[in-house]
Formats: C-alpha cells, sequence, structure tokens
C-alpha cells in the first residue's frame, strides 16, 4: 500500500500495522527519509540513530509474534534531555556534547519494552530555557511553516519534528510551556500531564518541581494513547504518584469551560513599565472564534477570575532559575563533559562553566543563586513558594464550578528567528498562559486552533485539575473535529 504520511495518526498506523498492509520497518523507512529531507532545512533532529532498522525489525518480529502493543513499531523521537542508554544526552549544551547517557529513562525504558521505535533526539534550547529554540549550542530550529520562524521552545525541535512528518509522535519536557508553546506554534497537539504522574526519572533537571515529560502528536487522540502509555508509578521517581491516589474520576459533567477576560484585556504586565504589546489581534480573534466552536459543542463559557494569575510569571521566573541554579550545579567538569582547565581548581571550575554554559543559562544560574542567597531567600523564594500554593489553592476554587479553563496557548503567532532573542523579558512574556499549570501541577493541552492570514499556525489551551487529563482529551477531541 502506498503511504500518506501526512494523514497518518498512531491510531491509524497501528491498524496498518496490525492488518499487515504495511511492516514497521516500511513505516519507519518512510519516516526517516522524510526525516533526512526535512532536516536539513529545519534542524529539528541533532542526531538520527543509526540502529533504526535494528529496532524496527524487532517491532515487527514483536507483530508477529502476537506481541504488539499500540506502540510497537511507531517512530517516535526524544528530546536531547531525556536519556537513552549508550547515547548521546546533550540537552542541546556544550558542556554536554558529547556526554552518552549510562541507563535508560523511565520513559524510554516503557518505550522500548513496547516495541516503540526511537528514531533520534531532537533540539531544544540549552538546559529547556527558551521559547524559540534559538538559545541551542547547535544551531536553533526553523518553523517548518516558515523557516525565517522559530517553532517555539524549548521543545522546538520535538514539535517541529512531528509538523515536519519526521515521526508519528514526539517526547518533549514542559516546565513553564514547553511542550504547549512549541506545539501551539508548529500547529500540533502538546500536552503537559499533573505533576508526578510521568516519571521524571532520567529527565534532565531543570525546575524539578515543575518539569513534566509529555507528548506531542498530531490528534488528541494520539496524545491520549502517548500519555496512557508513558504514565505509571515509578519508584525510581520520589514525586511519582502512585496509582491509588490519582484521582481518576472524571470531572468534566458540567459542560462549562471557564475563560479569564481580565486577562484577555488590556496589555500583559511587564515590570519595567515599558508596555509588552499585548495579545496579538490574530490570535484574540481566533480566540473569539473558538470559544463560539465550543458553545455551538454545547459548554457554557463563563467568566473567572484566578486573582493569582497576574503573578505567574514572577513566580515562575523565581523559582526556576532557583531550582535550575541547584540542579546544574552538578556540571563542573569533573563530573560530567566538557572541562576547561584553569590555573587552580575553583578557577577550573569558573573557565568550565564560562564556556561551557550559554548565555542565557549563565543568567539564570545568577538570577537562581542570587534568590537563594542568604538575606534573599525569605524576600524572594520563600515568597514566591507562599505565592505558588495560594495560587494552586484559586485554581482548586476555580475549579468547583466548571470543568476547565481555556486560553490562547500563546499571546502571539510563532514570531521571527532573532525578534526577541535579545530582550529576555519580552521572551519570558511568550509563556505567560502557560507558565501557570506547572506552577500548580495542573494538567494543559494546547489543541491546534486555526492559522493567521498569513498561514501561521495558532493553538488553544485547556487546563483542568489534578489528574483530570480525560477532560482534557475529551473537550481537545470534540474541539478537533467541530
Ligand atoms: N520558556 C520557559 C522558560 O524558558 C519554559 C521552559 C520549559 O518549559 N522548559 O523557562
Amino acid at each position: 500500500m502506498k503511504l500518506d504520511i501526512k494523514n497518518l495518526t498512531i491510531e491509524k498506523a497501528h491498524g496498518h500495522l496490525m492488518s499487515g498492509e504495511i511492516s514497521s520497518m516500511d513505516l519507519v523507512n518512510a519516516y526517516k527519509k522524510s526525516a533526512e529531507e526535512n532536516n536539513k532545512e529545519v534542524n529539528a533532529f541533532l542526531e538520527l540513530f543509526d540502529d533504526i532498522e535494528v529496532q524496527a525489525k524487532r517491532a515487527d518480529e514483536m507483530i508477529k509474534n502476537g506481541e504488539a502493543t499500540i506502540l510497537t513499531g511507531i517512530p517516535i523521537s526524544l528530546k536531547d534531555n531525556i536519556l537513552i542508554e549508550g547515547k548521546i544526552a546533550s540537552a542541546s549544551s556544550k558542556i554536554l556534547e558529547n556526554y552518552k547517557a549510562t541507563y535508560d529513562s523511565s520513559v524510554v525504558k516503557k518505550l522500548k519494552a513496547q516495541g516503540a521505535i526511537i528514531l533520534g533526539r531532537t533540539n531544544m534550547d540549552e538546559f529547556a530555557m527558551g521559547s524559540s529554540t534559538e538559545n541551542s549550542a547547535f544551531g536553533r530550529t526553523k518553523n517548518p511553516y516558515d523557516l525565517t520562524r522559530v517553532p517555539g521552545g524549548s521543545s522546538g525541535g520535538a514539535a517541529a519534528s512531528v509538523a515536519m512528518d519526521g515521526v508519528l509522535c514526539a517526547l518533549g519536557s514542559d516546565t513553564g510551556g514547553s511542550i504547549r508553546q512549541p506545539a501551539s506554534f508548529c500547529g500540533v497537539v502538546g500536552l503537559l500531564p499533573t505533576y508526578g504522574t510521568v516519571s521524571r526519572s532520567g529527565l534532565m533537571a531543570m525546575g524539578s518541581s515543575l518539569d513534566q515529560i509529555g507528548p506531542l502528536t498530531k490528534t488528541v487522540r494520539d496524545a491520549e494513547i502517548l500519555y496512557k502509555e508513558i504514565s505509571f508509578h515509578d519508584t525510581m521517581d520520589s514525586t511519582s504518584v502512585p496509582d491509588d491516589k490519582r484521582f481518576s474520576r472524571k470531572h468534566g459533567a458540567k459542560k462549562r469551560i471557564g475563560v479569564l477576560r481580565d486577562m484577555m484585556e488590556g496589555d500583559l504586565p511587564r515590570q519595567d513599565g515599558d508596555k509588552a504589546g499585548g495579545i496579538d489581534a490574530e490570535v484574540k480573534a481566533n480566540f473569539e472564534e473558538s470559544l463560539k466552536k465550543l458553545e455551538g459543542l454545547g459548554y457554557e463559557i463563563v467568566n473567572i477570575e484566578v486573582p493569582l494569575l497576574k503573578y505567574s510569571l514572577p513566580i515562575y521566573y523565581i523559582l526556576m532559575p532557583a531550582e535550575a541554579s541547584t540542579n546544574l550545579s552538578r556540571f563542573d567538569g569533573v563530573r560530567y563533559g566538557f572541562m576547561k582547565e584553569g590555573k587552580d581548581g575553583v578557577d577550573t571550575y569558573k573557565q568550565t562553566r564560562g564556556a561551557g554554559f550559554g548565555k542565557e543559562v549563565r543568567r539564570r544560574i545568577l538570577l537562581g543563586t542570587y534568590v537563594l542567597s542568604h538575606g534573599y531567600y525569605d524576600a524572594y523564594y520563600n515568597k514566591s513558594n507562599a505565592l505558588r500554593s495560594q495560587l494552586t489553592k484559586n485554581f482548586q476554587t476555580a475549579f468547583e464550578d466548571i470543568d476547565a479553563i481555556v486560553t490562547p496557548t500563546t499571546p502571539t503567532p510563532a514570531f521571527l528567528a532573532g525578534e526577541k532573542s535579545k530582550d529576555p523579558l519580552s521572551m519570558y512574556l511568550s509563556d505567560i498562559f502557560t507558565v501557570s499549570a506547572n506552577i500548580a501541577g495542573i494538567p494543559a493541552l494546547s489543541v491546534p486552533s486555526g492559522v493567521t492570514n498569513e498561514g501561521l499556525p495558532l493553538g488553544i489551551q485547556f487546563m483542568a485539575r489534578h489528574f483530570d487529563e480525560e477532560t482534557l482529551f475529551e473537550i481537545g477531541k470534540k474541539f478537533e473535529d467541530a
């Protein structure tokens, strides 16, 4: 049969594999070819693996022996901060350029056991810090819809790898929007799972209390499939939630969705008094259209308030650098990777970290060290933590009357390469709608919602209460079909 990879989904491919119309080898070779061709321009992959055929052979064996699962033979890409034994995991940083992982992350163990085909590792912002995949030590990834634009970040390579049909699905990581924002910029679906539902064992830590691995796919149904396979209790991760503590009960019965009108009106806040320009007019119009669509599907749209939401970016940009500065202290030239010799021990640390880390990473280490330092700890770090629990309570209260909250995923469509890289604050603002879900630990889903006049993808975000991915999938699927 002729393979139409443009319109393939995990579900359809699985059907073809099971009926014997195609083999996993055919499927994987078709994607590999497309990945190789498109990668020349897009730079989504840092590496396409040399053992793809071995993996495909094994998958075909599994199918033949009746051992196949839904992921057997399905081509997937992994963000370069997820460990695969024996393969380089660089987090797109010079400091780990040649570092080979010594063990499989828990999600990779699961994928391998299922016979999924890991095609390659994808480009990202260094150590997952950024919103454009321009902060990579190995060149920027381009948006497949417009090569002059960014694919979003930090999982920009992951989103682009799916959008350019290099793979059927991808795993990225999301600390403040890094799955959903690039998904929105590249016209694919992205899910941030509830904190603690997907193991972080073998994911390089950025902000440990915020990080989650999650899927990027072409459809909501595919995100659901992948999420269900990678979500399990893992004793290797102390924050992994035991099965009996996951309240899998579906809440989405009220058929009521909350919208944050206050946040949608007026300009976005900016600490230096400058206006950030607010939400793009086409994004606003598309969002209003999406609300109409939801009403058409029988959902009542109600205005809600989450009073502390306006502090979510400041909370995030204190907690995340604090955690990252601690997590990144291990990269010192002694334990891992790159080393630049100095006059003495301390100088060697300085030289190594100065040359090994890029600018954004160094900025955040400085910021994080500052807010954790004696004398400032109470004023910044503890305040943010206190606000974090209040914001989480705000969300819980809001969810008493509604099934989900809806926002645009990002305030603008994909921006031009170079447009924001000189101005970190304006870059940080592209996470305005996404960071709060990580702060509260709730799940959030980005679904494509149309395109701009220029043909750039737009996305809509749904957030639900803890462990209520079901409601997100239900609303997402209906929205997608409408
Ligand atoms: N863009 C955000 C940041 O730079 C989010 C990154 C992420 O989710 N990994 O911190």
